[in-house]
């Protein structure tokens, strides 16, 4: 009996975006309204998204 483990997890949570100008997006919480905001940002042109995956 072979016992089949997987245990190498490669997936990690953080996944890395790239902005159409080449540059890297990072999360960013803003604070509006009394509310918490996570919003996406590129360090470079300073580009705002909801999500991450708006930069594609
Ligand atoms: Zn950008």
């Amino acid at each position: 009996m072979a016992q089949a483990s997987k245990n190498s997890r490669t997936g990690s949570a953080t996944q890395k975006f790239i902005c159409s100008c080449g540059g890297e997006v990072k999360m960013k919480t803003l604070f509006e309204n009394g509310k918490v905001k996570n919003v996406a940002e590129c360090e470079k042109c300073k580009r705002l998204e909801r999500r991450p995956s708006d930069f594609k």
